[in-house]
């Protein structure tokens, strides 16, 4: 089943950078509606448990200290295909490999400050928007 639904975070560097206004235009330019959106500060404890599947990398410890260094801005959005379409807006996860155009290649600093999370299945969609939002906070 498609939801047509997608979860985003504007992560620290971009806000840090002052990118957050350019990077919410890029998205509802590109036609996705915003259901749910909140500007907070992850704990550590949830960003351990949001990025629970990548545990066992190298690369997580590191990861939980930027997502936890600074404000976020949480998002669910729709649009048809937008889990697939959100993707190919942000790009690659390494800024130099993602494509013309993308919201990474404009604006992520590197493969682990990288502007911005995308959901990679509508099962996960799924999960991350409840992960973040009551059923009342979504419109
Ligand atoms: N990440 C990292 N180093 C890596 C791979 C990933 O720091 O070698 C970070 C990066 O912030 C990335 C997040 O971990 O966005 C989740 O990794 P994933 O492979 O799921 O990439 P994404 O789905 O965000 O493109
Ligand atoms: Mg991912």
């Amino acid at each position: 089943m498609t939801t047509n639904r997608t979860f985003t975070m504007l992560k620290p560097d971009a806000i840090e950078n002052g990118y957050m206004g350019k990077i919410l235009d890029m998205i509802i330019q590109a036609g996705f509606q915003i259901k749910a959106m909140k500007y907070t500060k992850l704990t550590t404890e949830q960003a351990r448990k949001f990025y629970e599947v990548h545990a066992e990398r190298p690369f997580y410890g590191e990861l939980v200290e930027y997502m936890t260094s600074g404000p976020i801005v949480a998002a669910i959005l729709e649009k048809e295909n937008a889990v697939a379409d959100f993707r190919a807006l942000i790009g690659a996860t390494d800024p130099a490999e993602a494509g013309d155009g993308t919201i990474r290649q404009y604006y992520a600093e590197s493969k682990g400050r990288n502007a911005v999370h995308g959901s990679d299945s509508d099962e996960n969609a799924e999960i991350e928007g409840r992960f973040h939002f009551s059923a009342n906070e979504i419109i």
